[in-house]
């Protein structure tokens, strides 16, 4: 369980971009952060694995604080998935994957030396699952489509078996088709382990179709937290 409480953001610059964020997220749950652009969707997701600093309230995983000491092994129970899949695109589709298991290469050791045939298989298998051809594996990453790209990114994610994966506008720089199959691959992927997600997502029809539960953002603020049902029916 991720539990925020009374979380606050104020930029350096003075931007207000999280006031008194109050959420409870269960274990396995697929929570949609919902809201338009700058409603600090991003900036709720990255204080989950350290990339931002709240100025206010507490954030718990499974009743441990996030603080400077358990940062670095709770980081290691998250994932993230990003808009612009953040490939190293000079490197191969398979070392994309493997570099999912970075946060526990121990620093200085070479770093294709230290998979073992064993994070391999697993790197393939994962591939597999996500629907990628295993013609791609040596491919450069930069050759693939973004759908496909896509799909590396989640590969990777998934690579730590991570309790949590934090999806950050998946979708945002796909075309409609593309988004609800990576959805839906996202979905199974983390049903089928448990994973709890937490996708922040600008429509509201994928919203609808794909969370267990909406979080509606505003300015900082949440301004919903309910079923896709109980969200049509507010309208
Ligand atoms: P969303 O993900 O919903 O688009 P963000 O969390 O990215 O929203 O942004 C929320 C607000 O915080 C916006 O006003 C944005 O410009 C601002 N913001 C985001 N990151 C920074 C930063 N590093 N420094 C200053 N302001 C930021
Ligand atoms: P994305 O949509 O890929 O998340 P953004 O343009 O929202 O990209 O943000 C990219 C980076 O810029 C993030 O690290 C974010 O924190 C930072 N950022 C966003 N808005 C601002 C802002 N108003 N001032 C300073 N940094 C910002």
């Amino acid at each position: 369980m991720i539990e925020f409480q009374h979380l606050g953001k104020t930029w350096p610059d003075g931007t207000r971009a999280l006031s008194d964020v109050s959420l409870q997220v269960p274990r396995g749950q697929f929570c949609v952060v919902l809201g338009p652009s700058g409603a600090g969707k991003s900036t709720l997701l990255r204080a989950v694995n350290g990339l931002m600093r709240p100025t206010e309230g507490r954030l718990t995983i499974d009743g441990i604080e996030f603080n400077a000491d358990t940062e670095r092994a709770l980081r290691q129970r998250v994932a993230m998935i990003h808009q612009h899949f953040n490939l190293t695109l000079r490197m191969s589709v398979a070392g994309n994957v493997l570099s999912g298991l970075l946060p526990v290469v121990s620093t200085g050791r070479a770093l294709l030396g230290w998979f073992t045939p064993e994070h391999r298989r697993k790197a393939c298998a994962l591939l597999e699952r996500v629907g990628l051809d295993p013609r791609h594996l040596r491919r450069r990453a930069g050759e693939l489509s973004g759908g496909q790209q896509q799909r590396v990114g989640i590969a990777r994610a998934f690579m730590l078996d991570p309790e949590v994966v934090l999806a950050d506008e998946p979708v945002a720089s796909l075309d409609p088709k593309i988004s609800r199959d990576i959805l839906a691959l996202v979905r199974e992927a983390a049903r089928e382990r448990n994973t709890t997600v937490l996708c922040s997502l600008h429509q509201v029809d994928l919203a609808r179709e794909f969370g267990d539960r909406i979080v509606g953002m505003r300015d900082g603020r949440v301004v919903f937290d309910g079923t896709p049902a109980e969200f049509s029916d507010e309208r």
